[in-house]
């Protein structure tokens, strides 16, 4: 019984699942985001690690109840906190097949298949997007590892500048590189610097106003004064009220002093897909590196970003793993990396991981399921559902919008008529504990220009106006 040899049934487990599927997927629409009554379930998976264990049927039911009960149900539609979509039908499928295959996607001797499907996806999200042929890149977990990826390249880049080898000697005896942003910087650019030995303060910041809106003149004058090569990182979709850094004005800027422009693209870039919103993003094309979400706003599972660079070639002198007699080493990723002529020798040598789950497989899937139009659909309902949350937050005498709406993110916050100004940052943190007790619906509170909103991001291929009406009317429920 202990030992999975001596089991048994096998698929037994797998038809548990997908007997829980249908039904979990089905109640999405209705349920709360998070059901206070399930919060003590858990319990009923902790306890010891057993001797002799319970047999996989009863361990997957156990798991199952649990979990259906007790999950935060953002795959569904009324979860608006940070930005996470939800999974596409096709995505998860895929992503079952993923486990089901059980890839080591790291080289090509460990699947060719992974391999493969991977440079599709690639290719795929690099059309998707509209970047030029020659950008190439790797899929990693995360923005935050596309950050990472996007900035340890720019790392060896600016090492090279010095005349320094950094993949083999490290920082010691180099000056710190300068990186320069806006006010809009993601907290996930400054952990990636820290986890390059950069420091998280080694970013400098250019802002014009509280809200963080670039101050460009400022920017370039110490780009100008600097007279070494810099990193700048522009923001393609900022998490507050989903704005965007001018990055046509920030690649002439990176072009006229010689810097890296590095661009976070974590659910901007997906302003690509639409000809009404695709004017945020243009200059993208000539970033040096640029870092996206896939499990935002492409709607694939957890953990699934990219990166992508003009000059992918250079992924493997970040990446490379020379030394281990057993791997390929770091020179058979730049012959058969993109562009080059060999079979390509892996991912893992072109971004942080080494063994690594076969993510290319959502991604295809959902992209050869929904195709160009389908996810240009997608974005455009979420660009029509959230100039409708902005109306509905217009239309609201105590409500009252902090800021445009570009993209998919309405800034707001609660104003009832006689509350004096300087009691509405409590009020509104007030509201924002009380929607997340609730757990009719989720979204998160921020600091905007200094005052606390509320910030719902709008991603999820299953939310319709509905839950945006649901959203707005729970939210004025619950104003004291
Ligand atoms: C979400 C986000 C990130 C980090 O993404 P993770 O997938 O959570 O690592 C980085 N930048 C921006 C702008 C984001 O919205």
């Amino acid at each position: 019984m202990t030992d999975p040899l001596m089991d048994g049934d096998g698929e037994g487990v797998l038809r548990q699942v997908y007997d829980a599927a249908g039904p979990y997927l089905a109640s999405l629409a209705d349920r709360p985001v998070l059901d206070p009554a399930a919060a003590s379930l858990p319990r009923d998976l902790a306890g010891d690690l057993p001797d002799k264990g319970e047999g996989a049927a009863a361990a997957v039911r156990r798991l199952l109840h649990v979990g259906t009960g007790a999950a935060t149900h953002s795959a569904g539609p009324r979860f608006f906190h940070f930005v996470i979509g939800g999974v596409t039908p096709a995505a998860l499928a895929g992503d079952w097949t993923a486990s089901l295959l059980d890839q080591n996607a790291a080289f090509r001797n460990s699947s060719a298949f992974a391999t493969e499907v991977e440079t599709v996806a690639l290719r795929w999200l690099r059309e998707l997007f509209g970047l030029p042929e020659g950008y190439g890149g790797a899929l990693v977990a995360s923005a935050t590892f596309a950050n990472f990826t996007g900035l340890g390249t720019a790392t060896h880049w600016w090492g090279e500048r010095h005349g320094a080898d950094i993949a083999a000697n490290g920082l010691a005896g180099l000056p710190r590189m300068p990186v320069l942003s806006s006010g809009y910087v993601h907290a996930s650019s400054r952990k990636a610097l820290q986890m390059l030995g950069h420091g998280r303060e080694s970013v400098e910041v250019f802002a014009r106003d509280p809200v963080g809106r670039v101050d460009l003149a400022a920017l370039e004058r110490r780009l100008a004064g600097l007279r070494a090569p810099a990193v700048v990182i522009a923001n393609a979709g900022e998490v507050n009220a989903g704005d965007f850094d001018p990055v046509a004005d920030l690649a002439d800027l990176a072009e006229r002093y010689g810097a890296w422009l590095h661009v976070d693209g974590a659910f901007g870039l997906f302003a690509a897909l639409s000809p009404r919103t695709a004017g945020l993003v243009a200059g993208i094309e000539r970033a040096d590196s640029i870092a996206c979400d896939a499990h935002k706003w492409l709607n694939v599972p957890y953990e699934s970003g990219f990166a992508f660079l003009r000059e992918p070639a250079r992924l493997a002198v970040a990446f490379g793993m020379p030394g281990a007699a057993y791997l390929p080493g770091a020179g058979a990723a730049l012959d058969g990396g993109p562009g080059g002529t060999a079979p390509h020798p892996g991912y893992a040598l072109l971004g942080p991981e080494s063994s690594r789950r076969a993510r290319s497989l959502p991604i295809w899937a959902t992209l050869a399921a929904y195709g160009r139009s389908g996810h240009q659909a997608m974005v455009e309902r979420h660009l029509d559902l959230a100039q409708h949350l902005a109306a509905l937050v217009d239309a609201a005498p105590d409500l009252e919008r902090l800021a445009d709406v570009p993209l998919c993110i309405v800034c707001f916050r609660v104003r009832p008529a006689g509350v004096p100004e300087q009691e509405l940052d409590d009020l509104n943190r007030q509201v924002g504990a009380a929607l997340l007790a609730d757990g009719r619906v989720f979204a998160g509170t921020t600091v905007y220009g200094g005052r606390v909103a509320l910030r719902p991001a709008i991603v999820n291929w299953r939310t319709t106006e509905s839950d945006i009406t649901a959203f707005v009317e729970i939210v004025r429920s619950l104003i004291p």
